[in-house]
């Protein structure tokens, strides 16, 4: 038996770097956080410029609210943020945000840059940060209201993270699939995703409809074939709404986008009934595209269960999930039976 270990604390900028590790798994979550960031500043108009799959260089540009010249200081900082005071707030949070972890953690694995102006600054000011902490003066210079963040050499120094993602193409698609999602989820919101110095691959207007979006993203194979899904249950506190292709559209790999409260997440529970449901319509193998935006009472969930936020717990799954399932049968039911007078007649 050998001598027990000496158990000695971490030193602070090991904890963050393992903690940031965490929260940004790959380009892709780094982004989420950021767009997610642009919608709670109110932005209308997001830009999103990325360079070799987001692992170079990740810019977003918004033109939201901005950030507070004297805050610049602590933007980065572990827990700190405008969106949470009280622990029970998270009950009823209506913002993305809520514990400041995310331009910490970004900080601490690559370069960050901000560049920012509210509509009461004369000026723009841009700053540089590194481990949480400003890195060098704060600097006034041009620019439009709103904030612009740079994220370079994301996992410069976790080399582990660097060597496992090495495809920018895969890193892209990623990219690819949130920018599309909260596109798709947030019609009133222009979102624009281009490679540096390439074409654009993403642009949607600013006031747009979900049906358009899911054209401009997805072609019209699937819009055209979109069926609206409407359902409120008052007892559940529940209330769904998206759109479904009908059983005329499959296809080899299905999408199924689900936002909870606004929150792009999976559900594993919600994604097996919805494909169970359509599994005695689609040739076998295919899959549909699904959109869903449910809205739970926030009191019933829990968004602090998954670093990346990309799973939540709520209250009533399995009644939710069959209420979920009970409406996609009978709107394609009701719709593949009208199809089928229709060829009859
Ligand atoms: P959180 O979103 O949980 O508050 P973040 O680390 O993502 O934590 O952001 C910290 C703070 O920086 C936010 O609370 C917000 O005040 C400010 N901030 C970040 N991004 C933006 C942005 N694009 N526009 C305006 N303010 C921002
Ligand atoms: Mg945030």
């Amino acid at each position: 038996m050998g001598e027990p270990g000496i158990i000695k604390k971490l030193d602070e900028e090991v904890v963050n770097r393992i903690a940031a590790g965490e929260i940004v798994q790959r380009p892709a979550n780094a982004l989420k956080e950021l767009i997610e960031n642009s919608l709670d500043a109110r932005s209308t108009n997001i830009i999103i410029t990325v360079k070799a799959g987001g692992l170079k260089y990740l810019q977003i540009q918004d033109n939201g609210t901005g950030i507070r010249h004297d805050n610049l200081d602590i933007v980065c900082e572990r827990f700190t943020t405008s969106k949470l005071s009280h622990y029970e707030d998270l009950q009823a949070i209506s913002t993305y945000g809520f514990r400041g972890e995310a331009l910490a953690s970004i900080s601490h694995i690559a370069h960050l840059t901000i560049l920012t102006k509210t509509a009461h600054d004369k000026c723009a000011y841009k700053a540089s940060y590194e481990n949480g902490k400003l890195k060098g003066p704060i600097k006034p210079c041009a620019g439009n209201n709103g904030t612009q963040i740079t994220v370079e050499d994301l996992f410069y120094n976790v080399l582990a993270r660097k060597r496992a993602l090495r495809s920018p193409s895969e890193e892209y698609s990623h990219i690819m699939e949130v920018v599309g999602g909260y596109a798709i989820h947030n019609s009133g919101v222009g979102f624009t995703l281009k490679k540096f110095a390439e074409n654009t691959d993403i642009k949607t207007p600013i006031k747009s409809t979900v049906i358009e979006n899911v054209r401009i993203i997805h072609g019209n194979s699937i819009a055209r074939e979109l069926l609206e899904i409407e359902l409120k249950d008052p007892t559940l506190k529940l209330s769904v709404h998206g759109y479904i292709t009908s059983v005329n559209y499959s296809h080899r790999k299905g999408t199924m986008l689900l936002f909870i409260n606004h929150r792009l997440v999976d559900s594993p529970s919600i994604r097996k009934a919805v494909d169970c449901v359509y599994a005695t319509y689609l040739p076998k193998n295919t899959h549909s595209y699904v959109y869903l935006s449910l809205e739970l009472d926030p009191k019933n969930v829990d968004v602090n269960v998954h670093p990346t936020k990309h799973e939540v717990q709520f209250l009533y799954e399995e009644q939710i999930v069959e209420k979920i399932k009970t409406a996609i049968e009978s709107k394609l039911l009701s719709c593949n039976s009208s199809r089928v007078m229709y060829t009859q007649s």
